[in-house]
Parts: C-alpha cells; sequence; structure tokens
C-alpha cells in the first residue's frame, strides 16, 4: 500500500527528554517580548479567524517589499522557507537538481520525493563551492541549490563563485537562512540576473521559527509561476501578522544578532582549532561528543559522512555557551 519511495525516507529523528539545553536547531536563543508579542495580539485579534487568509498572502508581501524597497511581485511568502523549497524544486525545466554537500538536507530531500535526480557537487576542502565545476555539471539541470552561509559549514561562498553558476543562466536558488549573522547577503543581484531566487527566513534571527515563516526574492515571472503551483492557504494569519509586526522591529533583531555574533567569536576563540570560522549562529566543531554531550543535558547536532566526527553547536545564551564550553572541557580533559 505504502510506497517504496515513501518507504525509503527515515522517520524524523525526535530527540526528547530533559536536557538543560537545547543547542541543535539553529534557532534563536530570544523569544520575542511580552511587548511584541502584544503588538502581534492585538493585530489578530481584529482578525476573522472564519476567514481564509489571503490567497497570495499580499499584506506580509507588501510588509517585505517595503523593507528591501521592491515590489511585491518579486516577493513570495512561505510556511517557513522549508516550503518554498518544495515547490522551488519542481517549478523550472530539467532533468536534475544540483546541490553542493556537505549542505543543507532539505534540497535533496525534496528532489527525492519528487522523484528528481541529485547531483552532488562537493564543497572543496576549504568548504567554498567550485563555481566551474558547479556551472559545468548545470548544463540540463532544473535549478542550483546553494547555501550561503552554508549550514552545517557555517561559512559564507565567495560572491564570484556564486556569479560564475549565475552566469549560466540556470535557476539558482541562493538560500540565505543565516545572512543577518554574516553581513553580506547578494539580494540585489535579482536586479542583474533573472535566474537568481534568494531565499530567507524569520526562523533564525528574527525569532520566528515556532511560527513558520520564510519568503524569497526573485524576479516577477518566477514569483509568478510559484504562485501557481503553491498551496493555497498555507501561509496562514499568525504568520503573516508576524511577519509584519516584526519588520516594524528590525532595530530589535540588529541588536540580538549583534549579541549572538559577539557570543559566536568568544565560543570559537575558547574552542580553538576544534572550532571552524562561522558566518552565522552556529559553529562546526571538530568533535565527536554527541552523545556525552548528550549526558550531560546537552543537545547538538550530530553529523555524518565527510563531516563524521563532528557536531554542529547552536549559539545560544551566555549561560548555555558556558555549559557547553565547561562539557567539553570535561570531555576533552583541557
Ligand atoms: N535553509 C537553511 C540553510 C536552513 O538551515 C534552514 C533551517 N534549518 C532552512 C532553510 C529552513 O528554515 P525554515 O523552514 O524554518 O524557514
Amino acid at each position: 500500500m505504502i510506497r517504496e519511495l515513501v518507504k525509503s525516507f527515515q522517520p524524523y529523528r525526535v530527540v526528547e527528554g530533559n536536557y538543560r539545553v537545547w543547542l541543535d536547531k539553529n534557532e534563536s536563543p530570544y523569544d520575542l517580548p511580552d511587548w511584541v508579542k502584544e503588538e502581534i495580539f492585538d493585530e489578530l485579534r481584529e482578525m476573522s479567524f472564519n476567514r481564509y487568509p489571503h490567497i497570495t498572502s499580499m499584506p506580509a508581501r507588501e510588509a517585505i517589499a517595503d523593507f528591501y524597497g521592491v515590489s511585491p511581485k518579486n516577493v513570495a511568502v512561505g510556511n517557513g522557507s522549508d516550503e518554498l523549497i518544495s515547490y522551488l524544486v519542481r517549478l523550472f525545466d530539467g532533468n536534475y537538481i544540483v546541490t553542493t554537500p556537505p549542505t543543507f538536507g532539505m534540497y535533496g530531500f525534496y528532489a527525492k520525493l519528487n522523484e528528481i535526480p541529485l547531483v552532488e557537487v562537493p564543497l572543496r576542502e576549504d568548504f567554498t563551492i567550485d563555481g566551474r565545476a558547479i556551472a559545468e555539471k548545470s548544463k540540463n539541470a532544473r535549478a542550483v541549490f546553494i547555501a550561503s552561509p552554508n549550514n552545517p559549514t557555517g561559512n559564507l561562498q565567495p560572491e564570484e563563485e556564486i556569479v560564475e553558476v549565475l552566469e549560466t543562466g540556470k535557476p539558482v536558488v541562493l538560500d540565505e537562512a543565516y545572512a543577518e549573522f554574516s553581513g553580506r547577503s547578494l539580494w540585489k543581484l535579482i536586479d542583474e540576473y533573472e535566474n537568481l531566487i534568494i531565499l530567507r527566513t524569520f526562523s533564525k534571527a528574527f525569532g520566528l521559527a515556532g511560527v513558520r515563516a520564510g519568503y524569497m526574492l526573485a524576479g516577477e515571472e518566477i514569483v509568478d509561476a510559484l504562485y501557481r503551483i503553491k498551496s493555497p492557504f498555507s501561509v496562514g494569519i499568525m504568520t503573516m501578522t508576524s511577519m509584519v509586526v516584526m519588520l516594524r522591529h528590525t532595530d530589535l533583531v540588529e541588536k540580538r544578532v549583534r549579541k549572538i555574533i559577539e557570543e559566536r567569536e568568544r565560543v570559537r576563540k575558547k574552542l580553538g582549532d576544534l572550532a571552524y570560522p562561522s558566518d552565522a549562529n552556529f559553529l562546526l566543531v571538530k568533535l565527536n561528543a554527541y552523545e556525552e554531550l548528550l549526558r550531560r543535558g546537552i543537545v547538538v547536532r550530530k553529523l555524518s559522512g565527510r563531516l563524521e566526527g563532528h557536531i554542529r553547536v547552536t549559539i545560544g545564551r551566555r549561560w548555555e555557551n558556558e555549559a557547553f564550553l565547561r562539557a567539553v572541557g570535561e570531555i576533552t580533559g583541557g
């Protein structure tokens, strides 16, 4: 009854338990202040919960468009950026999807689910993309997915390598989920390259992971095409209202981002050679200590494949980072 393809997917790994410190999902450690929540609730109170949300999410698209100074026709929003990835693998002509492992797993996940072959062009030794190799492998591609900063390695990808891929004219999804922590976004290139799709999320710097809010910036033709196939009402009023309200408080977001970056650099220094440099809100750490950390009440992300023996640790609040560092000290005897 159940398709073999479906059976070949692993069930989601649910980590449950009374752990003290959760540094496994690259979330913001800061919840919204009560006054921001109140502002969201005040707007929601006036809305009709019995009615479907706007079918193409115009209220949220307008707020995002205003923020960037673009047209709402250049903006699509999704129930998390994951939802947008699920459409972007299907939107374009071609035979396969190109990804650059080790990278975010959902590109391959949705390709597989849609029975679209995956062509992998591994990152170089230093975790940068090889623009020329990607271009060569993209001749019949539907789209190329590049995360910058990359998850789980944490590094930004060089602009000239990304441009080399853009020059192929093939659709390039540039996933900038962690851009706020890197100080760089290439979103302005959407004017120059109509094959560029910038993917962003409110789950990280904006602290809305529990709300599910993502968006993309791209040319009008791509946004129009996406709205032809998108689930009609997947973006609810909670998601839209939260986006609209948060964009009024980007000063708060910036302050928190600065704190997280400060903590990231502090933790990295303490870890010394164990940690790689990062442009995101997490660190890639060369330490095979997932289970030992868990035993100490600290949840991080265990990595495999080329990054076997590594963990990815989200930057949390100061006391959480201290608990992590103390545990690492115990484990390494350092
Ligand atoms: N892209 C990257 C690179 C990510 O790391 C994540 C979250 N882990 C996402 C996209 C998805 O974010 P969301 O669906 O919460 O917007």
